[in-house]
């Protein structure tokens, strides 16, 4: 068994539709896949079926974005039933703040002379959830910033003309969701956070009450000494441990499809809790 439990389509800010997902799956020698979008179920289906004909294992997932100690956490959820009616409405929720918030930042970027309406619309078309790495990308095809990095730093971060502070639902609301689809919610990649280990356990205490209970101990950028940390914490707090690439597109080396290293065997991974 190879999985990866993390990775992103067209449906949001990747670049590959889900057939092309699952057909790069196959050539990396993975045998379950997660499709883990932000804040968007839409790519599931397509999903589903190209996982058929390619005799994958997809799990159902989503990546939802909350709010803890007014920092941006991503939780993804795994193994859910994508037509529940609770988890179904958070999403939508969820897809409303990216809307209102996309205006907002047209609006923002429009007072300095940055019109960005026609080329964002033009890289979501009509599929995807519009995320800042949609703006970034569109920053650059203007001519706005070299590369999407440099995008951000100039404009989409805190402070900058694009950016929208945004009030994400909180940690318990996220794991109500993916609780009610049947799914586990997994903490997605801690070591991004940069937080303290004291931190990080109050964020995983907050986080169990909410039902949260896996834990991504091996991503695309945990090194060895990060990935044994995350080990330690997810054996100290009894959760799941989950892999994930958090795979974008084929020009971003350091997040290959598949490419993070195995889960040790002495971790509960995830897939034990599925049911
Ligand atoms: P959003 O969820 O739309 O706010 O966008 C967040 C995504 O933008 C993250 O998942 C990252 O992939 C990307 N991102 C956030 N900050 C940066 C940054 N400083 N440079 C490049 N990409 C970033
Ligand atoms: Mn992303
Ligand atoms: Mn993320
Ligand atoms: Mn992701």
């Amino acid at each position: 068994m190879k999985a990866d439990y993390h990775c992103h389509s067209h449906f949001s800010d990747g670049t590959l539709s889900p057939t092309e997902l699952l057909e790069l799956a196959i050539q990396a020698g993975i045998t379950d896949l997660a499709l883990t979008d932000h804040d968007t179920l839409d790519g599931l289906p397509e999903a589903q079926i190209a996982a058929q004909s390619q005799g994958i294992n997809l799990i159902n997932g989503i990546e939802l974005s909350c709010t803890w100690e007014k920092q941006l956490i991503h939780v993804v959820g795994l193994n859910i039933d994508p037509a529940n009616s609770v988890l179904v409405a958070g999403v939508e929720q969820n897809k409303q703040r990216r809307l209102d918030r996309a205006e907002a930042m047209f609006e923002d970027l429009e007072q300095h002379d940055i019109f960005l309406r026609d080329s964002v619309r033009e890289l979501i078309a009509a599929k995807g959830v519009p995320t800042r790495p949609h703006f970034a990308e569109a920053l650059v095809q203007q001519g706005y910033a070299k590369d999407k990095k440099q995008a951000f730093k100039r404009y989409l971060v805190r402070g900058k003309p694009g950016y929208i502070p945004m009030v994400w639902p909180d940690v318990e609301q996220i794991g109500a969701w993916i609780s009610a689809a049947g799914g586990i919610a997994v903490l997605a990649h801690p070591n991004r956070y940069k937080f303290t280990r004291t931190r990080l356990s109050r964020l995983i205490s907050d986080m169990l009450k909410a039902g949260i209970q896996g834990i991504e101990v091996s991503t695309s950028t945990t090194d060895k000494q990060q990935s044994a940390m995350l080990a330690g914490l997810a054996q100290q707090f009894g959760l799941y441990a989950s892999i994930g690439s958090d795979f974008h597109s084929k020009d971003q080396p350091w997040a290959r499809l598949g490419g993070a290293a195995d889960l040790s065997k002495d971790l509960n991974a995830v897939w034990n809790g599925f049911n």
